[in-house]
């Protein structure tokens, strides 16, 4: 009898967005539309949004049999800081103290202490929040052989929340992906390489609610047709949190090949930044792109220190954003962990900027100099030459990549 009253939804508490006056609507909107876009390939789910919450609710047996894979997905949608799978039902204590005892105790395996909580958003239900979780925690107690109560520091919750239309049973929320709305903050380019810094970079400011378009530099056949692939890898696992990338691929052979030739040495890598920076200024102009992102942290490598920062810099008339700047390496590794870049970028594939590295890189340039020996090519010529070659490739959540 109980079964036909229950139905299992998904729950996504939002985080700042609460916090949005006027245009939280729009912030709702795009919420709205990541979890849609997700949703349409997995199953049958409404979706709706009431009181600061999201409700996914599976609309066949099919959607329900999915509700796992409809979680995970929900909780790569930036805006949420919850998620949780709950059972709900109508608002009524015998019901809720049923739903409690049937199907709570499964949740709770592997446990030893938990505590009861319940929120009361209706308050026109009869009981008060505290006396909800006092029998809420009974029936727990008389359900989970072995369980104990632990206020202070339970292993996990049971919530109980009396909401407008029904009660929301559930145990154990996960953490949602946080941040800022998809979308919300405009686009920006990511320069994005095959290391385990730049895709870090880029979940940070797509976290930040920047719709990320993606520059990658080749230099083939110095670099290989596999570590383009890698990077179009880390691009795809970046489309969890973002459903869909551009990457445009430029290649750096031939300016390269000229800075070699024509240049000293010790300047290669900082002319060679200069010209991706300026390749990247006017595929961010062509593409509506208000910032860059990078992967530099500072004094990481000889290239990244305040000065060699600066001789790149001077060159952006858009900001140059770099959320790894203060972070140490082991932070960025976890981070890239969690997000799941870390075993592609650590695969051992060359990368443009491993193409003819001087054996002493300047660490302290003077910006004269730089422009010195820039001057003895051609670089608006050669820059709008790479621009024009460029190639383009979508990479999707759920499908295979294609070229533009
Ligand atoms: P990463 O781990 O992101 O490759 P890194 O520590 O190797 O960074 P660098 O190679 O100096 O550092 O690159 C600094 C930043 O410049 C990168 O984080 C990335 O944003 C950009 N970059 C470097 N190489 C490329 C490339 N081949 N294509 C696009 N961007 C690049
Ligand atoms: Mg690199």
């Amino acid at each position: 009898m109980i079964e036909k009253k229950i139905k299992e939804v998904i729950l996504c508490k939002y985080g700042e967005v609460i916090l949005k006056g006027a245009n939280r609507s729009d912030f709702e909107a795009k919420m709205l539309k990541q979890l849609r876009l997700r949703a349409k390939r997995i199953g049958n789910y409404k979706i709706f949004y009431a009181q600061s919450t999201v409700y996914i609710e599976p609309l066949d047996q099919d959607a329900i049999d999915k509700i796992e894979e409809m979680t995970y997905q929900a909780k790569h949608v930036f805006g949420f800081v919850a998620v949780s799978r709950a059972f709900a039902c109508e608002k009524n204590m015998d019901t809720i103290l049923e739903v409690v005892r049937t199907y709570i105790p499964e949740r709770l395996k592997g446990y030893k202490t938990f505590k009861a909580e319940a929120k009361r958003a209706d308050k026109r239900f009869p009981l008060k929040s505290p006396e909800i979780s006092a029998e809420v925690g009974g029936a727990v107690l008389s359900s989970v052989p072995k369980i104990k109560v632990d206020i202070h520091n339970p292993e996990i919750v049971v919530r109980v929340e009396i909401r407008d239309q029904e009660a929301y049973i559930h145990a154990g929320q996960e953490k949602g992906a946080g941040g800022i709305p998809y979308g919300c903050s405009g686009k920006g380019l990511l320069l994005l390489s095959g290391g385990i810094d730049s895709p870090v970079a880029g979940f940070m400011m797509a976290k930040r609610g920047v719709e990320l378009e993606a520059i990658h530099f080749e230099s083939y056949p110095y670099t290989s047709e596999r570590a383009k692939e890698k990077v179009l890898d880390l691009a795809k696992q970046l489309t969890n949190y973002t459903m869909r990338m551009r990457v445009h691929v430029v290649s750096l052979t031939k300016i390269q090949e000229l800075l070699r030739d024509n240049c000293e040495e010790e300047y290669f890598t900082l002319l060679l930044r200069r010209y991706m920076m300026a390749i990247s200024l006017k595929i961010a102009h062509e593409y509506g792109c208000e910032a860059l992102i990078t992967g530099e942290s500072l004094g990481q490598v000889a290239s990244q220190t305040m000065k060699a920062i600066n001789v790149t810099n001077v060159l952006a008339d858009i900001p140059v954003y770099r959320p790894l700047i203060g972070m140490d390496k082991d932070e960025i590794v976890q981070i890239s962990r969690k997000i799941g870049t870390f075993e592609t970028s650590v695969l051992p594939y060359e990368d443009c900027c491993t193409v003819f590295t001087p054996r002493h890189p300047r660490t302290r340039p003077e910006l004269e100099k730089v422009i010195e020996q820039e001057n003895k090519l051609d670089f608006n010529a050669l820059v709008n030459e790479a621009f024009e070659n460029r190639e383009a490739v979508v990479v999707m959540a759920f499908k295979d990549h294609k070229s533009e």
